[in-house]
């Protein structure tokens, strides 16, 4: 574990005997499985009882492959979860560059003026980096293309100089897959029962499963807060980044079977109570800006609002 103090010089995540896959993003898989049975300390059992009462798959299967992106889901038939490479590699892509617009575009600028002197000198390369980046993601939805690892920032293989811009958004990453993972499994616990036995389903109780997911989601991963709060605020960004990533599908945010993304995202950013002045609203932004700018949406922006204001601007705006 000598990279834990490597304060210069390349890390090199990859390890052949142990990490499957193409993209660097194999380098967190085990991670991703290591945080979703340990979402909170009593989640081991109930997953052993998920797995004999419930019949849901003890494994999770994850597509590798040259793929365009292709949604996470569970199978109906033998109640197993499916994730797929080039969905993650977008996931981590997508929650790098709004991570690393919202530190060098908002926050660290925010911190120099307040204490007027330059804290934080202006980091053009990386910002231009995590745009680039962004671009990379957006394009995985339409055609498969390979992820440069040693030109654009990936978790497997990067600089200790700029770990921060790495392993900070590895935390959100791994808490967003969580997300996704309790929301499938809920799914799995709840509700492929009824879609097994065949009775018919109008849209609206689709729809009432896929809330009740979301929400049994964030309540399974709020148990999981420490004591001392340590894990908070990657949860709280992880689940938010996480609905956040689903805006860039497409310039409208109907679904038939889900609920409208903004709202959510706005049941998720309620349900955990966050005080005013917290950083998700800024992310929220963030990440609401590129799809603005993705699709041409022109959305009115303000800088006499806070940052809660105007996010609940921008929601009623979505919905105008
Ligand atoms: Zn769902």
């Amino acid at each position: 574990m000598n990279w834990i103090f490597q304060n210069t010089g390349l890390i090199n995540h990859y390890n052949p005997k142990i990490h499957s896959g193409n993209q660097p993003i194999r380098v967190l898989h085990h991670m991703n499985l290591w945080m979703f049975q340990n979402t909170h300390p009593n989640f081991p059992n109930e997953l052993a009882i998920a797995f004999d009462k419930n019949g849901l798959s003890k494994t999770i299967d994850i597509v590798f492959g040259e793929n365009k992106v292709q949604g996470p889901f569970i199978r109906v038939q033998n109640k197993r979860i499916v994730l797929q490479e080039s969905f993650l590699s977008y996931l981590w892509c997508v929650i790098h560059s709004i991570y690393v617009i919202y530190i060098l575009k908002i926050e660290q600028p925010k911190i120099n003026q307040r204490t007027g002197k330059e804290v934080y000198p202006k980091n053009e390369e990386d910002l231009e980096k995590a745009e680039e980046l962004f671009n990379y993601a957006k394009s995985l939805i339409v055609a498969y293309s390979e992820w440069n690892k040693n030109s654009q920032p990936n978790p497997e293989l990067y600089l200790a100089q700029k770990r921060d811009l790495i392993e900070q958004p590895n935390c959100f990453y791994t808490e967003a897959v969580k997300f996704i993972l309790c929301h499938e499994y809920t799914h799995g616990i709840k509700h492929l029962e009824i879609l097994n036995s065949g009775s018919e389903i109008e849209l609206s109780g689709y729809i009432n499963f896929e809330r009740e997911a979301d929400s049994d989601a964030i309540d399974l991963m709020l148990k999981g807060v420490f004591p001392n709060k340590i894990n908070e605020l990657p949860i709280q960004i992880g689940i938010v980044v996480g609905l956040l990533s689903m805006f860039y599908f497409k310039a409208t945010t109907d679904a038939k079977k889900h609920p409208k993304t903004e709202d959510r995202l706005v049941d998720a950013i309620e349900q955990m109570e966050l005080p005013d002045n917290h950083d998700v609203w800024g992310i929220a932004l963030v990440g609401l800006r590129l799809w603005d700018e993705q699709f041409g949406l022109d959305f009115k922006w303000t800088i006499e609002k806070t940052d809660k204001e105007q996010f609940y601007d921008l929601i009623k705006q979505i919905k105008e």
